[in-house]
């Protein structure tokens, strides 16, 4: 394995080399992330295993592990999302060659064009983090907005409880 990242990368010829790479991706390279993120502060570890399976068919394995700092939708506040991702990618040239992928293989289309290898990360993590991020229970909102304001004089909602009650 080697321990770079290339820019770029063309899968079927890294596949049949046999070729495998490690690296960092910094957080702050991955654009498309950007909107779902507190800070942009950080690196991912990537490893990226091209070979060919017992079918000979084509395949990218490997795996994506750091932290992301995504924006909890509820408090806006920061909210700490740990990523460990799996890549389980079958290079297919064409859309019916999907079919013939193994189990639990994501298709790739090679059109024999290099690929940007943040791009292909991006997509990965994207497809990893949730539609509306928020704090669990345990972890707890930094901010509650939960229509539970606390009594006091320079509160609004006090006069609200008062003719409530
Ligand atoms: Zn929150």
């Amino acid at each position: 394995m080697l321990d770079c990242l290339p820019k770029r990368i063309e899968p079927v010829g890294l596949a049949d080399a046999g070729r495998s790479f490690r690296g960092k991706v910094p957080i702050a390279e991955l654009p498309r992330l950007a909107p779902a993120l507190y800070s942009s502060e950080g690196e991912l570890d990537v490893r990226l295993e091209f070979g060919l399976n017992e079918r000979c068919i084509r395949t990218v394995t490997g795996s994506i592990e750091g932290s992301l700092d995504l924006v909890c939708q509820r408090c806006l506040g920061s909210l700490r999302f740990p990523l460990a991702l799996r890549i389980r990618l079958g290079v297919i040239s064409d859309e019916t060659q999907i079919r013939g992928l193994p189990e639990g293989y994501e298709p790739l289309l090679a059109t024999g064009e290099p690929l940007a290898t943040f791009d292909l990360i991006e997509d990965e993590v994207l497809l990893a983090i949730p539609a509306i991020p928020r704090h669990t229970e345990d972890e707890h909102c930094e901010t509650e907005y939960e229509n539970q304001p606390s009594p006091g004089k320079d509160n609004p909602f006090a006069v609200l409880g008062k003719l409530k009650s």
